[in-house]
């Protein structure tokens, strides 16, 4: 994220939109200017290192010039006539293992303000293959339905998605020669991934989950299914057991050993 202008928004309306998804909408005059066509993109959500959420930029201050907590999130999908941005929040943690931006999406109410950066780069597949492969667990469903919106309606290929229950599912807006095959759980989804038929043709292959099953599907795709780098984006999007931060400093490392 090149330059990090700050932005407080309200929270204008928040949904349970499937058993294990909160549906906020953010709004506000600070997104007068934001790019329109952001949907996909990523944000930085700001909260204090107690995980209480920034709720206006004089709250910085408080930080004397420590840093804020950051978790980043995707740009489900962004009015610019309305100024006002969706956001899809999994609620994990219901162990007692949750983060400060689940447990603020799971208990946020219409009216409280939170400060954002961003927006961040948009990684979209690369609309030039002849079909499409996408798959990511639910943290990833939100820039999957952005990027099955944006296909070519004649797309061909195929979208899995790993559920945490099968009360999970979306209605999504999909071309009719795109399958969606909706699993429950992670050995299901890594089965899906693993035992999907693979057509001849170029493929454009986009992915991205946890970090441990991104890097059995990244050795399966860069590796077995020898898909070219410039068709192949895979990211984890978060690592279990462990917050953010150190997935960030993970993620690094792991991208560093593979590009060597
Ligand atoms: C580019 C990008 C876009 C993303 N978009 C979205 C999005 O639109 N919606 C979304 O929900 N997430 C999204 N994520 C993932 C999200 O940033 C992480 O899940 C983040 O760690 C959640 O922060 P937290 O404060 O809730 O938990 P943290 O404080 O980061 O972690 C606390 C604990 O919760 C665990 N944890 C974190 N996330 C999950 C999870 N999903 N399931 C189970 N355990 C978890 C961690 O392993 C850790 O043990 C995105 C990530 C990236 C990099």
């Amino acid at each position: 994220m090149a330059k990090r202008e700050l932005r407080q928004l309200t929270v204008s309306s928040t949904i349970r939109l499937t058993t294990n998804m909160q549906r906020v909408v953010l709004s506000g005059p600070s997104l007068a200017g934001f790019p329109v066509n952001c949907a996909s993109g990523y944000i930085k959500l700001l909260f204090m290192p107690d995980g209480v959420p920034v709720a206006d930029v004089a709250t910085l201050e408080g930080l004397n010039g420590g840093k804020p907590v950051m978790r980043t999130y995707t740009i489900r999908a962004f009015n610019a006539e309305h100024l006002e941005m969706t956001v899809d929040f999994v609620l994990h943690g219901c162990d007692g293992h949750s983060g400060p931006a689940s447990r603020w999406a799971r208990n946020c109410q219409s009216g409280d303000t939170i400060c954002i950066a961003g927006p961040g780069d948009i990684k979209l597949v690369n609309p030039d293959g002849e079909w499409f492969f996408l798959a990511g667990d639910m943290t990833a469903l939100p820039a999957i339905s952005c990027n099955l919106e944006q296909l070519p309606a004649d797309a061909t290929g195929v979208a899995i998605i790993e559920l945490l229950a099968n009360s999970d599912r979306q209605q999504l807006v999909a071309p009719e020669g795109i399958e969606v095959i909706w699993v429950t759980g992670r050995d299901d989804f890594l089965s899906a991934v693993r035992n999907q038929p693979w057509p001849g043709g170029n493929v454009s292959a986009w992915c991205a989950c946890e970090f441990s099953a991104m890097r059995e599907i990244r050795q399966l795709l860069k590796v077995e299914r020898a898909v070219p780098r410039e068709r192949l984006y895979i990211s984890s999007y978060w690592k279990q057991g462990i917050s953010e931060e150190e997935h960030k400093v993970i993620k690094g490392q792991d991208a560093a050993k593979e590009d060597a």
